[in-house]
């Protein structure tokens, strides 16, 4: 089982950190060709302009936009989010879309720019999840195939459309591998399913 994390910018350690407690390889994606090779992708935090810039840069965007519509499993935190959203408000920047929601970018507002707060996430179990913001994106609107998977604050802040799943916090920077362990099991049923096809 072979993750990958897209290595451009932001959170990535941690991700790597936690994805390799959940006891699988993990790749450091830079290059289109990599994508090839993992059975899932992370798309970290950082900072969603200069994540699409790089994108386009390093000329990753069709092929991520490919690996999406594939329907392979993907993970976006925080900016990564941004990117894998349809629509993001009051912005034209690039992003890969592939889930049917509408973003707003640094929601929270000046005075919450940062904070955690425990969620109660019945499909992780009963212990709550430590959840970190940091000028976390809400999602505003959501189509008929997003399930919601998580509220903060009245607010959307976790969501899954097939084989995407997005949160606007960061499990990463914590030590809670549950959210990554819930990824890693998509992908495992996603790799059982298409086996030998
Ligand atoms: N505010 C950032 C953005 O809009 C996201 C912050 C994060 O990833 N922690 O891209």
């Amino acid at each position: 089982m072979k993750i990958g994390v897209l290595c451009l910018q932001g959170a990535v350690r941690e991700h790597v950190a936690s994805l390799e407690q959940c006891g699988v390889d993990v790749v450091c994606v830079k290059k289109k060709q990599q994508l090839a090779d993992v059975d899932g992708l992370i798309i970290p935090g950082g900072e969603s302009t200069t994540i699409g810039k790089l994108i386009e840069r390093f000329d990753l965007a069709e092929t991520l936009k490919k690996y999406i519509r594939q329907g392979k499993p993907v993970y976006g935190t925080c900016a990564g989010l941004i990117m894998l959203a349809k629509h993001v408000e009051g912005s034209k920047q690039f992003i890969l879309g592939g889930m049917d929601i509408t973003v707003a970018r640094n929601a929270f507002g000046r005075q919450r720019e940062s904070f955690e707060e425990d969620l109660l996430l019945p499909f992780l179990g009963e212990e709550p999840f430590r959840a970190v913001f940091i000028r976390a994106p809400l999602i505003k609107a959501c189509g008929a195939a997003v399930e919601v998977l998580a509220n903060c604050r009245d607010e959307i802040v976790a969501a899954r459309q097939g084989n995407i799943l997005v949160s606007s916090f960061h499990p990463e920077l914590t030590d809670d591998v549950r959210f990554h362990d819930y990824f890693v099991a998509m992908a495992k049923q996603y790799k059982r399913d298409h086996a030998k096809e």
